[in-house]
């Protein structure tokens, strides 16, 4: 879709966004660095491949300049890497790769909580390789793309909102992780911190609606964007088709 004169593609595996001579991917999807065990465990047929869809877009991975993590949970960052030779290297050889500061050094020490959702082989590369940029809280990044930390699912994730050409799009990542989770009790278990989440979810979808946002859910086959409008007390979703 168009953003202004900005482009803007939904793919399954990663959110992609095309900003007049820079190439942003936000977001990476689950990668396919998955043995037999991880493949059960969280039942993926086949991982779908990232890189292969962007070449279908006419950008191969050297082109992309910059890659947004939200946060570094394994189904977000997955693509930040893959294996060659036995070893995890970045994927986008000429990319900045942005997260918060406090977000990579969790990912480095997690709770036991939440330490099976991180793989050191999603964000180790880059150390090594120096392509990480590390944020401390709200960066608007290149103009008209605001990395916004929302708490709550972690103590760093952050949410994403692009505005072009009179218009706002809202990505969510985990804080509404699908159109279900509008409902401001609907928080996910996997929530370190469920009331800051319900704190941020109750300034950011009233925004979101009032604003006549484009909202794009981290995690909604179904659905995966639309405005949201309030009935009755309540946020409900009226879905808009993308092309992906
Ligand atoms: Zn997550």
């Amino acid at each position: 879709m168009k953003l202004g004169d900005l482009e803007f593609w939904l793919i399954t595996d990663g959110t992609f966004r095309l900003d007049g001579g820079k190439w942003i991917l936000l977001e990476t999807g689950a990668g396919d660095k998955w043995d037999a065990k991880r493949t059960e465990i969280y039942s993926f047929d086949a991982p779908p491949r990232l890189p292969q869809k962007l070449i279908a877009r006419g950008v191969p991975s050297e082109k992309i300049d910059v890659v947004i993590n939200t946060h570094l949970h394994f189904d977000h960052c997955g693509w930040n890497t893959r294996i060659v030779n036995g070893e995890a290297v970045p994927v986008f050889p000429n990319a900045q790769y942005m997260v918060q500061r406090g977000e990579l050094e969790h990912a480095k020490e997690p709770s036991d909580r939440d330490r099976a959702s991180y793989f050191p082989e999603n964000y180790a590369p880059m150390e090594k390789s120096g392509q990480w940029l590390l944020l401390e809280g709200d960066a608007e990044v290149i103009p008209g793309i605001e990395l916004i930390r929302a708490p709550g699912h972690n103590r760093d994730m952050m949410c994403v909102r692009l505005t072009g050409g009179g218009k706002t799009v809202f990505f969510t990542a985990d804080l509404i992780p699908t159109a279900a989770h509008l409902p401001y009790p609907w928080i996910m278990g996997y929530d370190l911190y469920p009331l800051t989440t319900l704190e941020n979810k109750k300034k950011w979808i009233p925004e979101a609606a009032g604003g006549g946002w484009l909202v794009i859910f981290g995690h909604e086959p179904a659905t995966p964007a639309g405005y949201l409008r309030e009935q009755g007390g309540k946020y409900v979703l009226e879905p808009v088709a993308l092309d992906s």
